[in-house]
């Protein structure tokens, strides 16, 4: 569902992504790992037209998206079939839980307010805060609001789903609550593309993970081999560092 072919990515002078080759299989959950600033953010900014790139080729579900891409077709399509939970949960604060839920669906979709009604109300239950429906965001935990906007990406009906560090901003009591809610979607069968620390977690729920170093893939694979038996010095010191 994802394909990207020698894609480079510069921020001016620096160059951020080198040379990225990378597919994703429909209901592949893949787990980028790498250091600060090693281009894990970028790489999954790119698939969705947050970034652009310089050289290369990105095609998510079909569309492709091309270098230097402005607001084409492709993109506008990409962006409604990909789903993105960031580390800062980025709700509307003005809106009630159920509103955020709502608003991409009925404005994009063109989806009746009933219907999209119906839908989040499901979803709410779905990540375990269908009683949270008619509060604001500020009147919820980071776990909870972490879930809403979980819950937001999924009322697009998302063929693809990118999280970058879904957790990171959250107190340790709140992450458990937000990997659950991953895990039963990994479960379900969605595809997921995810940046994080939990080491955990991606053991648990990732069928390959991907180490990122200084913008290049170095190392790739099922968690068993790229956690137990690194092939490389680079993911060796990092895996040592952070496990
Ligand atoms: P972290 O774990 O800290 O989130 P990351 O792996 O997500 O790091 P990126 O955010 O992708 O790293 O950044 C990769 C590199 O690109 C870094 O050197 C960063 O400083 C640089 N960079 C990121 N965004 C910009 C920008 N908008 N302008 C210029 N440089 C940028
Ligand atoms: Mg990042």
């Amino acid at each position: 569902i994802v394909h990207m072919q020698q894609v480079n990515k510069h921020f001016g002078s620096l160059h951020v992504l080198k040379d990225i080759e990378l597919s994703v299989e429909p209901g592949e959950v893949v787990v980028i790992i790498g250091a600060s600033g090693s281009g894990k953010s970028t790489l999954i900014r790119c698939i969705n037209g947050l970034e652009e790139f310089q050289s290369g080729h990105i095609e998510v579900d079909g569309n492709p998206l091309t270098p230097y891409g402005k607001s084409s077709k492709a993109l506008q399509t990409i962006r409604t079939e990909v789903g993105m939970v960031f580390q800062q949960f980025n709700l509307f604060p003005h809106l009630s839980v159920r509103d955020n839920v709502t608003l991409a669906p009925i404005k994009v979709r063109g989806v009746s307010r009933q219907q999209a009604s119906s839908t989040a109300q499901r979803l709410l239950e779905r990540v375990g805060i269908s009683d949270q429906a008619d509060k604001y965001p500020s009147q919820l935990s980071g776990g909870q609001q972490q879930r809403v906007a979980l819950a937001r990406a999924l009322a697009m009906e998302p063929r693809l789903m990118l999280f970058d560090e879904p957790t990171s901003a959250l107190d340790p009591e709140m992450i458990g609550e937000v990997l659950d809610a991953m895990r039963e979607l990994a479960r379900e069968g969605m595809t997921m593309m995810i940046v994080t620390h939990e080491m955990g977690f991606a053991r648990e729920v990732a069928d390959r993970v991907i180490y990122i170093h200084s913008g290049q893939i170095v190392e790739q694979g099922p968690p068993a081999a790229v956690f137990d038996n690194p092939q490389h010095a680079r993911t060796q010191s990092f895996l040592s560092r952070v496990l």
